[in-house]
């Protein structure tokens, strides 16, 4: 005890494994003759436990005990009687040995468990960090933990968060720790003149360790520092700080490492931030647009759920806006044929197509494709568009038929002119010149008076007929005009076809109308094919010609009045009625007609009518 140890006794076994635990002992002095019948054994099992504790055997051959003792490693063996003299000298020789291990092992050990543990513990508040900016916290939490994370990582004092102001060009405080709220309230630093500027100037990180008071502001002194740079692509918005205001501490490289991957987070953040932002004002922006515009918007995803309807659209269908998104459009919308445009896309999107609402207002349609969103229907109201056009089909109908009786006079007189007294060759070819004219105003205003009757629905007769045969004689009726121009034309007729519900004479107009128009255009020596087949409950005409097509911003147009392709010479005789005619008897048959066409190849105008019986020309309608 004097010699500055302490010491317990242990009687058996048991006890001294209790001891050694409760007095975290150094030594033990173990008598071979101890309580136990195998004193190695005890010391085998304690050694295990307790691998640093230090034995002293105390044997009286230590001769017979040395070998197991060395296995074991017992530090030293005295022979009683114990002198105080040997068992100091076999402590300090022992304690030598320690301060021995603890010097060259022990301490290293430590050290680098000491700064592995602190680099976990910063690479767990950097990816802390790293999580919240994906987290859905707010800017200002993520900034403040960065600045916090860099203080602690840091050991430093105190740390703030610098960022531009841009219309005033000076640095303020965005986030801060340990700092005076009245300083962060007016910090101001001008950038062309302070160390935060110089690294938002260059862009590089600046560490400045103990080198005595550097000034980052006039009064404001620290000891060292870090500052790295908040940077945005090619631009520094801001720096992240960290310093020593006393002589307490210091900063190394790896410091600044670890200020400089927060900076980065935290600039990412501020992207993020800013980005979201833009987002949300322009899809604001948008929203509003889309809501307030007079015209219907309507978009669907590709499995045909409602993705956006304006105020306008949720008006027309008669459905409730805010709850129709996220629903599928046929759950909601009722209109037959709304619903068959949507079917349809985005394979086949309307360009032109009308709808017509129950409150009697009319809509155009337009369907665009948008890619990975879905289709975007707009409803443009054309209600005044389609009184305009009622009025004007009035007024001409009225005036073609005005027209009609002096048109037969002027023929009527023109014709008596010869029988009255011979004419001049001179005179005779000036009454043949009047004669084609009114002949071509005669047949303008018959088509005119013709389309106003469809138009009108007074063409109501109609009856089962085979339409194979009345095509077959619209074709025959052409044949010579075709010749003349040595044009093959070719006719694929379907023998039984199912009947149809239809005025045969309108049938007949319009395959008439289309290969008249064929011949027309298509040069001599081109070849017109009229075919006629069923296919799925309906009935197909198609007439093609490898003419020379229409220009496609044409196409949608060649079917309205008046309407004659941008490559059609002036000098080509037509009206622009006669499609119109044929739009208008195919609708008058629930049928519908397109073109296909290619400029330079030719065009194909189908026809199709839905059948509704086998052809059975004994059965009454
Ligand atoms: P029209 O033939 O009297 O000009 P239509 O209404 O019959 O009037 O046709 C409208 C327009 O469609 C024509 O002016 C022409 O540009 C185009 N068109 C119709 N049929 C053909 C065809 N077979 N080949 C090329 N263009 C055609």
């Amino acid at each position: 005890m004097p010699a500055g140890y302490q010491h317990v006794v242990a009687e058996n076994g048991a006890d001294l494994s209790l001891l050694a635990e409760k007095h975290a002992a150094d030594i033990l002095v173990l008598d071979v003759n101890f309580g136990e019948p195998d004193p190695f054994a005890a010391l085998a099992r304690i050694h295990k436990r307790h691998p640093l504790l230090s034995t002293i055997l105390l044997s009286s051959r230590p001769e017979q005990v040395a070998l197991r003792s060395l296995r074991l490693g017992v530090a030293d063996i005295l022979k009683p009687p114990l002198r105080t003299s040997d068992l100091l000298r076999s402590l300090r020789y022992i304690q030598e040995e320690r301060a021995l291990v603890e010097n060259k092992v022990i301490l290293p050990l430590k050290r680098d468990t000491r700064s592995l543990k602190q680099r976990a513990q910063a690479f767990q508040k950097l990816a802390e960090v790293g999580q919240m900016i994906t987290g859905s916290l707010s800017l200002d939490q993520v900034l403040k933990a960065a600045v916090d994370a860099a203080v602690s990582l840091t050991d430093a004092q105190e740390g703030s968060l610098l960022l531009l102001d841009e219309q005033t060009g000076e640095l303020y405080v965005r986030a801060e720790r340990n700092l005076d709220d009245h300083f962060t309230k007016t910090f101001r630093l001008r950038v062309d003149d302070s160390l935060a500027g110089k690294v938002l100037a260059t862009g590089e990180p600046l560490l400045i360790s103990r080198q005595g008071p550097q000034k980052i502001k006039t009064a404001y002194l620290v000891h060292s520092l870090i500052y790295a740079p908040l940077r945005i692509g090619e631009k520094v918005i801001g720096v992240l700080g960290v310093d020593h205001r006393d002589q307490v501490g210091d900063f190394t490289q790896e410091h600044l490492l670890l200020v400089s991957a927060l900076a980065d987070f935290a600039a990412i953040a501020i992207q993020n931030a800013h980005l979201y932002a833009t987002t949300e004002a322009e899809r604001d922006k948008l929203n509003t647009i889309l809501t307030s515009v007079r015209d219907g918007v309507l978009v669907m995803d590709n499995e045909k759920r409602i993705i956006f309807i304006n105020a306008m659209a949720a008006e027309i269908f008669n459905i409730n806006g805010q709850q129709a998104v996220g629903e599928h459009v046929s759950r909601l919308i009722y209109h037959d044929t709304f619903l068959s445009l949507v079917e349809n896309a985005p394979q086949q999107l309307p360009e032109q197509e009308e709808i017509h609402t129950l409150d009697g207002r009319f809509f155009s349609v337009q369907g665009a494709d948008i890619p990975r969103v879905g289709v975007a229907f707009t409803l443009h109201d054309i209600t005044h568009l389609k009184e305009l056009d009622r009025l004007k089909s009035e007024f001409v109908n009225t005036v073609s038929h005005d027209l009609r009786s002096p048109l037969t006079a002027i023929m009527g007189y023109t014709e008596l002119l010869g029988r009255i007294g011979p004419l001049t060759e001179q005179q005779q070819i000036f009454v043949e010149r009047v004669q084609n004219s009114v002949a071509n105003i005669t047949a303008l205003v018959n088509q005119l008076l013709d389309l106003g009757r469809i138009e009108a629905g007074f063409d109501t007769h109609k009856e089962l007929i085979d339409i194979g045969p009345v095509v077959r004689f619209a074709v025959d009726s052409m044949q010579l005009q075709a010749e003349e121009k040595s044009q093959d034309l070719v006719t694929h007729i379907e023998q039984e076809l199912p009947a149809i519900m239809a005025n045969p004479a309108r049938i007949q107009q319009v395959a008439e109308n289309l290969i008249g128009n064929a011949i027309k255009y298509t040069p001599s020596g081109g070849r017109i094919e009229v075919r006629v087949y069923s296919e799925e409950h309906q009935i197909i005409l198609q007439v093609s010609d490898n003419g020379p097509g229409i220009p496609s911003p044409d196409q949608p147009y060649v079917f309205d009045k008046f309407y004659r392709g941008s490559n059609v010479a002036e000098e080509t005789s037509g009206t622009g009625l006669g499609l119109a005619i044929v739009k208008s008897i195919v609708e008058a048959h629930n049928g519908r007609v397109w073109v296909e066409s290619k400029l330079g190849e030719g065009s194909t105008f189908t026809v199709v009518f839905p059948s509704e019986l086998p052809y059975a020309p004994n059965t009454p309608p």
